[in-house]
């Protein structure tokens, strides 16, 4: 099964598909976190992304095309696996298609995570990420135990600097220019799953549970 967790910044793409992927077993790729890891080891495709993930702006296409197709074609993702921030442009998802195609394989649903921006904000300016596991949370909604420490693993939370006011707003202004269109790709393919992620946690999970089980029976 490929499952595409698509939504805003701040709609809960990772957390979801964090539950999703303890529910299926399937392996949870989030584009954004190999972006972030590629940098931490300086390798040339994490340099490169830097300055377009500091300005809030999408990596070129062709870059975050090959990173993904390289994590997905790994022995784990045989069975399939669960997107998380990727495709975010048309060109993207063209190409996710043709890849997959070439081994008989293919999406099976995209999951829409609905929120409205006032609730976004709020939820990306109290975001903190572990710096070791990258489990999130929220200074609000989900405290860490300890302040300041992460509960799985104890590793440091730490503020994205995409996180920042100013960057937030570029970041949402790029998700409603560039990846909005793309949800029609597929709508037109009656593979868009919308569901409602303005509520708690684990109301939005076991939507997107019924509706993925009642669309794969
Ligand atoms: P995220 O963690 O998903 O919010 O992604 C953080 C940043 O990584 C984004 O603002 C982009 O700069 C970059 N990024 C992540 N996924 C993609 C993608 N599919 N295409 C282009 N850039 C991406």
């Amino acid at each position: 099964m490929h499952v595409i967790m698509l939504g805003a910044p701040g709609a809960g793409k990772g957390t979801q598909a964090e539950i999703l992927s303890q529910q299926t077993g399937l392996p949870h790729i989030a584009s954004g976190d190999l972006f972030r890891q590629a940098l931490a080891e300086r390798t040339e495709i994490g340099l490169l992304a830097r300055e377009y993930m500091d300005r809030g702006e999408l990596v070129p296409d062709e870059v975050a095309i090959v990173m993904i197709l390289d994590r997905v074609s790994n022995p784990d993702c045989e069975a399939g696996c669960l997107l998380d921030g990727f495709p975010r442009t048309l060109q993207q998802a063209e190409a996710l298609d043709r890849a997959l195609s070439e081994h008989g394989k293919g999406i099976d649903k995209a999951v829409y995570i609905e929120v409205p921006d006032d609730i976004l904000v709020k939820r990306l300016s109290g975001r903190r990420l572990c710096r070791v596991c990258q489990r999130p949370y929220h200074l609000l909604s989900a405290p860490p135990k300890a302040p300041g420490k992460c509960d799985r693993c104890g590793g440091e939370l730490f503020q994205r600097s995409d996180d920042s006011e100013e960057t937030v707003k570029e970041r949402l202004g790029v998700f409603f220019a560039q990846t909005m269109p793309m949800l029609g790709y597929y709508e037109r393919q009656d593979k868009l799953i919308r569901v409602d992620g303005s509520r708690e946690i684990q109301a939005v999970a076991a939507d997107i549970a019924s509706a993925l089980r009642a669309a794969i029976q």
